[in-house]
């Protein structure tokens, strides 16, 4: 008896022993197969010096390692992951995730896009829900932008065709399809040496999100190599194709609602397209919201088809007004020209800030033109200046001063809304409303010498 005791101690002492004094990979998974097959504790010590020597992979991921893994392979890349999934961590392979990222199996357009395969990709990220129970119906938001890309053409074996190169291919190449010899292949690197066609260094991206609780972040259905050089002909088409394919899809208008605008970043091309699209169709009382906005004063109620109105991304805004700022031309209100050189004067004069020089000058010389926190802190600085003391001043600073304020006034009305929690929905709108009126009225008083034509069009379209 105190024989057979003394054994099984020594077998627990010495898969302790392994399990503590080595990394032994992948052992939570090891532990769980174990206690689901019911290994005796020899066969697990057994297994997990297996699993040391490389021998044995145990391959019952979690929800969680899954997911992991698909993170760091969209961060890390696939140098990353592998290397994760020979450390101890184990984590699923390159090939283990790629059949369950969707994304993977989305179609990159090739030549003319076709309303097809937009509505392939649709059903790819659309019918499957991840969340569980009934799909609510609400509002949907369509959003493009460009991503930067390898710049590198490829071969896309499910259609057999040359992907990678610009939308110029469509007028200059008979064929994207590869086929049997090297024709079609010599004919686009010819085109691309002539410069008739570009290996596009950009993909232009659209997607589809929901307005709801969960489950709300943008999925791409249009992945589209581009030289940028489209006109805006074209970009109107896109849009009408992927409008079209929204409310042809059962998983899409149907299962998730309608669109209800469309969102873009400061593109020229894509705004006058989204003119075209969007500001058609004046509201009218049989509109159902017409009740709710036909009172409002100075309210644009021009939308597209259904009530679509266009969107620009606020994040761009604040960069671009500041931007503007930070320029020499400044910002015109009241034949204050409120610029580069006058706001390093002033914003000395706010205390509770430490001043140096470098600051200063690094708030309004942006190295990174894209940094939006520094963007909300400079437009948030100009606020507090309306609250410095002024008993002091001489009647010429004090000119300048009513004229910074009027712009801070207008600023804290914009950024309010997005940077205070504690506003309730009618605040936020109010203070919305608030900024469009002082813009306007600054507009109309010194045109584009306030802020440019497309600057002012897209701040109002935002709201
Ligand atoms: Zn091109």
């Amino acid at each position: 008896m105190l024989t057979r005791a003394r054994k099984k101690l020594a077998t627990y002492q010495r898969f302790y022993r392994i399990i503590s004094s080595n990394n032994v990979p992948g052992l939570p998974r090891l532990l769980s197969n174990s206690a689901d097959q019911d290994w005796s504790i020899s066969k697990t010590s057994e297994m997990a010096l297996l699993s040391l020597q490389g021998k044995y992979h145990p391959r019952n991921y979690t929800d969680f390692d899954k997911d992991l893994a698909i993170l760091i392979y969209e961060l890390g890349g696939g140098g990353a992951l592998h290397a994760l999934n020979k450390a101890p961590s184990m984590l699923p392979g390159r090939h283990t995730i790629a059949n369950i990222r969707w994304q993977h199996r989305l179609r990159i357009s090739v030549g003319e896009v076709t309303i097809s395969s937009i509505l392939e990709n649709i059903e790819i990220l659309f019918k499957d829900d991840i969340e569980v129970g009934e799909i609510q119906r609400v509002g949907i938001t369509l959003s493009q932008d460009e991503i930067a890309g390898d710049g590198r053409p490829c071969y896309l074996p499910e259609t057999d065709e040359i992907g990678g190169l610009c939308e110029h291919a469509i007028s200059e190449l008979d064929t994207h399809k590869v086929g049997c010899d090297l024709e079609s292949i010599k004919a686009a690197a010819r085109a691309v040496r002539e410069g008739r066609v570009h290996v596009g260094k950009e993909f232009s991206v659209a997607a589809f999100s929901r307005h709801a609780e969960s489950d709300y972040g943008a999925k791409p259905v249009l992945l589209m190599p581009t030289c940028k050089q489209g006109s805006w002909e074209s970009s109107a088409q896109l849009l009408q194709k992927l409008i079209q394919a929204w409310k042809l899809s059962p998983y899409g208008e149907a299962k998730h609602g309608p669109l209800l605008s469309i969102a873009s970043d400061g593109d020229g091309t894509r705004r006058a397209a989204l003119y075209l699209i969007c500001m058609h169709r004046k509201l009218g009382p049989d509109d159902p919201i017409y009740k709710f906005l036909s009172d409002l004063v100075g309210l644009n109620l021009y939308t597209g088809e259904g009530g679509l109105t266009m969107d620009f991304d606020y994040k761009y805004l604040f960069k671009r007004l500041c931007t503007l700022l930070c320029s020499k031309e400044g910002i015109l209100v009241n034949d204050v020209v409120v610029n580069k050189a006058l706001l390093a004067q002033w914003l000395e004069r706010l205390s509770g800030h430490d001043w140096s020089d470098e600051i200063i000058h690094a708030l309004l010389n942006p190295k990174d033109a894209q940094d939006v926190g520094r963007a909300i802190k400079l437009l948030w600085l100009i606020a507090d200046l309306r609250d410095i003391d002024t008993s002091e001043f001489l009647p010429s600073e004090r000119n300048t001063h009513r004229a910074i304020s009027i712009l801070g006034e207008m600023f804290d009305a914009l950024l309010q809304p997005f940077i205070n929690p504690d506003l309730s929905l009618s605040s936020q709108i109010q203070s919305l409303v608030k900024f469009a009126h002082l813009a306007c009225a600054l507009f109309i008083k010194h045109d584009g010498d306030f802020i440019s034509h497309q600057l002012y069009g897209d701040l109002q379209c935002m709201l």
